[in-house]
């Protein structure tokens, strides 16, 4: 399908030529029909398979008609649950909305209130908006939603994690209940069905397995670590290579991020952070700085996961493991985007196996464990069933959720292994799962970049 089926105006067909996309995704081609159509949709998708262009585009085609009333409020909310993500929804406004004019804003806390009233007091197509905000804004009088006609949740399963449920009702409540309104998640709950019941009205759902075909794209290893100064040697060894060319490395925490930035870029590295206490605008710098080809190394907490939108991230390294399962996969999903394919490496202490654990719970999945030649782990992750042993030179023990001694992480096989295939599902007295999920395997062109990363 072409987006020219989709009946989309003229302008924004010029502009998704500009872009270079030869199609719509999954969520484009089923959702922007409907939505062109005025009906509410409940839509889960991941980030990375296209869900902005999914909702920006029929938003922008509303727009390129004229208003059904007069009024300086938006005719179009969008509801993000962080600044990143709302920057991004912004960029994504301009790009496809090249050809047209309108007037767009963001509405986002930490930044100066004095551009926010400048942007409310003339008449506004487009805002995009985090909750607290924009109740500030409410609260003053300075919004009106008279004329909204299409109100926009984006990542809304994350709006209510961040504690917004109440923001979210008291904005929806003081818009038309004339309004169209399509509501995006990662994640599918109840929590989400009663949110998606109260908001919209006889939605179309629409689930695009995007966990799946985002993961898919991307190549997952997991690497044991004995302390932080193991994982600190693993760093160097990985971004040593030459074909580490953009990496979002996550940190646990905001200060280790700080700390850790420094360090690489003591080392000579172009290094930055990004984590919740730097100012939006150096936020902002930093991404801008990845984006250019300045910085090839981002030093990040999980406020960045969800909202970086940068292009050609070949690696994501966990440094520390999210302990939110989903977290993990919105992570990852920062590389190997729209079709590109990417390499996500985690680093996995015995502290942070049950993070592990649920993480392979919840993609239903094993991790490949790898281990990097000349820093191999005191405390291998375990495997269920042995692998062959011999290749003194090799570097992937089988898949586990355990950690063992070494010498049963050390017991290697020379090939990709093949698949620990499932048993029935299982968990062991000890807490483990096991037999349940199949492992992936690396296709074979992936030999070739292990070796690469000096694996051998
Ligand atoms: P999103 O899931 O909205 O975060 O989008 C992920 C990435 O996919 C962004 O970099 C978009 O520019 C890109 N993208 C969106 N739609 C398409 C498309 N139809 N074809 C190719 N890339 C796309």
């Amino acid at each position: 399908m072409s987006f020219s089926h989709l009946q989309l105006a003229t302008p924004i067909l010029k502009a998704l030529n500009l872009c270079g996309y030869r199609g719509p995704t999954p969520i484009q081609e089923q959702a922007i029909p409907r939505a062109l159509e005025g009906l509410d949709l409940i839509a889960s998708a991941q980030t990375g398979t296209g869900k902005t262009a999914a909702f920006m585009l029929p938003a922008l085609h509303r727009i390129a008609s004229p208003p059904k009333r007069e009024g300086k409020g938006p005719r179009v909310l969008v509801l993000t649950p962080t600044r990143e993500l709302a920057n991004q929804v912004t960029d994504a406004t301009r790009k496809y909305g090249k050809f047209m004019r309108i007037r767009s804003g963001s509405i986002l806390g930490g930044m100066p209130y004095f551009e926010q009233h400048r942007l409310l007091s003339q008449p506004v197509d487009i805002i995009v908006a985090t909750p607290g905000r924009l109740i500030d804004h409410m609260e003053q009088g300075r919004i009106s939603f008279s004329r909204l006609e299409l109100l926009v949740l984006d990542e809304a399963d994350r709006m209510l994690d961040m504690g917004f449920s109440e923001a979210v009702s008291s904005i929806a409540a003081a818009t038309p209940s004339t309004r169209q309104t399509l509501l995006f998640t990662a994640t599918w709950d109840k929590t989400m069905t009663v949110l998606g019941g109260r908001l919209t009205k006889q939605p179309v759902r629409i689930e695009i397995n995007g966990k799946k075909s985002t993961l898919d794209q991307i190549e997952q290893r997991v690497l044991a670590a004995d302390d932080m100064q193991h994982k600190s040697k693993m760093l160097q060894q990985i971004i040593s290579d030459k074909t580490v060319t953009r990496a979002l490395i996550f940190s646990g925490t905001k200060r280790h991020a700080d700390q850790l930035a420094r360090e690489l870029s003591e080392q000579g590295h172009a290094a930055e952070a990004l984590h919740g206490d730097m100012s939006q605008n150096a936020r902002n710098r930093a991404i801008l700085k990845m984006r250019q080809g300045r910085v090839r190394l981002l030093v990040a907490t999980d406020v960045a996961a969800r909202g970086i939108d940068v292009a050609g991230i070949s690696h994501v390294i966990n440094y520390d493991l999210p302990k939110n399962a989903e977290d993990y996969v919105h992570r990852i999903g920062r590389t190997g985007r729209a079709g590109a394919s990417g390499i996500a490496i985690s680093f996995v202490s015995a502290r942070e196996l049950d993070s592990l654990r649920r993480i392979e719970h919840y993609i239903k999945q094993m991790l490949p464990r790898h281990v990097i030649h000349g820093l191999e782990p005191k405390f291998g992750l375990r495997s269920p069933k042995t692998a062959t042993s011999g290749a003194a030179s090799t570097k992937r023990p089988h898949a586990s959720s355990g950690f063992a001694k070494r010498g049963a992480a050390a017991r290697t096989t020379q090939q990709h292994d093949s698949a620990p295939v499932s048993r029935k599902p299982r968990r062991r007295r000890d807490g483990e799962w096991t037999g349940q999920f199949r492992a992936k395997h690396p296709a074979s062109r992936r030999h070739s970049r292990e070796q690469s990363f000096r694996y051998e």
